[in-house]
């Protein structure tokens, strides 16, 4: 059996570690984060140097898989976390890139039993669906109902509320998302900083899709959130943790656990760089 995982033991104490600041509610966990993947952009999807699987959302009865790059469903399989995806009631797509949406069809398979068992829900925006569309047609028909994510929209699926604020600068139609929680966790999928970017996400667990180290110029034509533009992102947000995700491969080269130590240290907000099969419980 090979073994994807690598966690860095070091920095999964730190998180460990970390409290939040209403003790009472950290004591009764009512749902987890487990980062199937946290790689990201196309060489990191070619060459695996971090799995591109994306999230899975547990919160009370509730199970919601967001993001399902290349390799989903083997890395989810392989992770022996008794993660099943025919227990999912969602998915959501942030947009229809390749590293975010290429496992979308046979994770709607596996969630539905291949359309035997018809339930959950598709979240994703309009062209994910459109022409050139990333989810199959006859696909489709395995779930209750797609839903389209819109600036704006507010959804809810069973025990999740989540909201959509604001549409990213980014080739493709993208969002970020905010649940609404025991705690406000909000994801800030791939866009191109901008100035009202960080008012939108104001939350008390932060995921970010940090992609570059260094910022992108005017004339780049793919638009991704660098280090600075992350630091610039907690220092305005603040929350209790902002968690670094979906990296590029330079960001891996330079460590990702020494880069957030780094930025913990210069502006005192709790950093953590997630890593393949990390669990974050709230
Ligand atoms: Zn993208």
């Amino acid at each position: 059996m090979l073994n994807f995982i690598d966690p860095p033991l070091k920095l999964h104490t730190v998180f460990q570690e970390h409290k939040m600041k209403d003790n009472t509610k950290v004591r009764v966990m009512e749902g987890f984060v487990r980062f199937i993947g946290t790689g990201g952009a196309r060489v990191v999807v070619a060459n695996q140097m971090r799995s591109t699987g994306g999230l899975w959302l547990n919160y009370r009865n509730t199970n919601l898989y967001i993001d399902p790059g290349p390799g989903a469903i083997v890395r989810l399989r392989a992770m022996q976390h008794h993660l099943d995806p025919q227990r999912l009631d969602g998915i959501i797509l942030t947009h229809k890139h390749l590293d975010h949406a290429n496992d979308v069809n046979i994770m709607m398979e596996a969630m539905t039993e291949s359309g035997h068992k018809r339930h959950g829900h598709l979240f994703c925006p309009e062209d994910a669906i459109g022409e050139d569309a990333v989810v199959f047609r006859y696909v489709r028909e395995y779930v209750e109902g797609i839903e389209l994510l819109k600036e704006n929209g507010s959804y809810r699926l069973k025990d999740i509320d989540f909201s959509v604020p604001v549409r990213h600068i980014h080739p493709v139609e993208a969002y970020g998302i905010v649940f609404r929680l025991n705690k406000r966790i909000a994801l800030i999928a791939d866009t191109r900083f901008f100035e009202h970017l960080p008012e939108h996400y104001q939350a008390e667990i932060l995921i970010v899709n940090v992609l570059r180290t260094k910022p992108i110029l005017d004339t780049d034509p793919i638009d991704h959130l660098s280090l600075a533009d992350f630091k610039e992102i907690i220092t305005r947000i603040r929350p209790e943790v902002a968690i670094m995700t979906h990296f590029g491969k330079t960001i891996i080269r330079e460590k990702p656990y020494l880069l957030a130590k780094a930025l913990k240290k210069e502006t005192g907000v709790e950093v953590v760089a997630a890593y393949d099969g990390m669990k974050l419980e709230f």
